[in-house]
């Protein structure tokens, strides 16, 4: 239990002035001596804290408490148990030093890594038994590998779990929620995403060998229609009654409107016999860019993610918000177009389940 008051923090030669001002990056606190009592300093260790979270907000590097945790013992601990809150290691070398500080793993509240690091590390990731908030980035992974990383990656992590993020997913499928539902119980906040796989920053070409690496639209191939993949992802998922947000980052709009955009909305330049021929109408993007998707498709998509959220909050009794990737987002509260999700707000009412693109109050 750490002591309350700065005379069992600060070190016992340290004297304030008749003011003192500790600024850290826009932080600033004055203490008017007068109202102390000689001799005494009532520093209330959350205040320390305080300013230590704040010196990390604009940016969480290690060299903003450096000179904080240099003043004494007890300031290196208050300013390392709030650094390591977060233990962020993104590669093996960062992670084997850092699990070299004393005290870290009790200190450690949240994780944020990358697969092949923690992969590398298992042994070492038991030993974080107060963990409450994961984030693991998947890139490294792929749909061969997927399934057994996570077994072994669960299987060391602790069952509280409240929070808990997968990004840069090969696939998002039944196997992994039920995985997730029989192991982490507590989960408040469930994020799974895997469409951010798809790069459209380059070329058709890039874009179409992307899209093959990842199961970024599983209707109709893996679930014959929305309502298929609703009932399957909901069972899945019903042991976590205590789940509020959930964020499934894969398209409901059908692999169709994808091939379709690839193959009939792609510029192709060929050469005919009496010079070069350019077939189809838009330029290089996604469906979220084509004006022909949109007229075509946005309206029965829009349509379904509503359809599948409804059917999925009500098999989560405390589900509030349910998110999904959407190539046909709009300017909605709940749409977000640059990074192509869609979030539908859910209401309780009489018995009924209600969903909308905007909060409810
Ligand atoms: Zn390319
Ligand atoms: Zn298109």
């Amino acid at each position: 239990m750490p002591s309350r008051f700065a005379e069992d923090v600060l070190s016992p030669r340290y004297q304030l002035r008749s003011t003192s001002e500790v600024k850290h990056t826009g932080v600033a606190l004055t203490l008017n001596h007068s109202k102390l009592v000689p001799g005494i300093c009532i520093f209330p260790v959350e205040v320390l804290e305080e300013i230590i979270l704040a010196v990390l907000v604009p940016k969480r590097v290690f060299s903003s408490i450096a000179n904080f945790s240099l003043a004494s013992y007890q300031f290196r601990q208050i300013a390392f148990r709030n650094f390591f809150k977060t233990f962020c290691a993104s590669s093996i070398d960062q992670w084997t030093n850092l699990r070299k500080v004393p005290g870290v793993v009790s200190w450690a509240r949240s994780l944020e890594s990358v697969s092949i690091v923690v992969f590398s590390q298992l042994d070492n990731l038991a030993a974080f038994t107060n963990f409450s908030s994961v984030e693991i980035d998947m890139s490294p992974e792929g749909l061969s590998t997927q399934h057994t990383f996570i077994k072994y990656l669960f299987k060391h992590l602790p069952a509280g779990l409240l929070h808990l993020t997968l990004s840069f997913l090969p696939r998002v499928d039944t196997a992994l929620l039920s995985r997730i539902s029989e192991k982490f119980l507590n989960l408040q906040t469930l994020q799974l995403t895997c469409t951010e796989r798809l790069v459209d920053d380059c070329c058709w070409d890039c874009y179409e060998e992307a899209s093959t690496c990842t199961v970024h639209s599983p209707i109709p191939d893996v679930y014959v229609d929305a309502e298929d993949l609703s009932y399957a992802f909901g069972t899945a998922l019903v042991p976590l009654t205590k789940l509020t947000t959930l964020h499934l980052g894969i398209f409901l709009s059908e692999l169709d409107i994808f091939q379709y955009h690839l193959y009939d909305c792609r510029c192709i330049t060929f050469q005919t016999l009496i010079g070069p021929a350019v077939m189809g109408t838009s330029s290089f993007g996604g469906p979220d860019s084509c004006p022909q998707c949109f007229e075509l498709f946005s309206k029965n998509v829009r349509a379904t993610e509503l359809f599948a959220s409804a059917c999925i909050a009500r098999t989560l009794p405390a589900l509030e918000t349910i998110s999904w990737s959407s190539f046909f987002a709009e300017d909605n509260p709940g749409d977000d177009q640059d990074n192509l999700t869609t979030t539908a707000w859910v209401l309780r009412k009489d018995g009924k389940v209600k969903v909308r693109r905007a909060p409810w109050c």
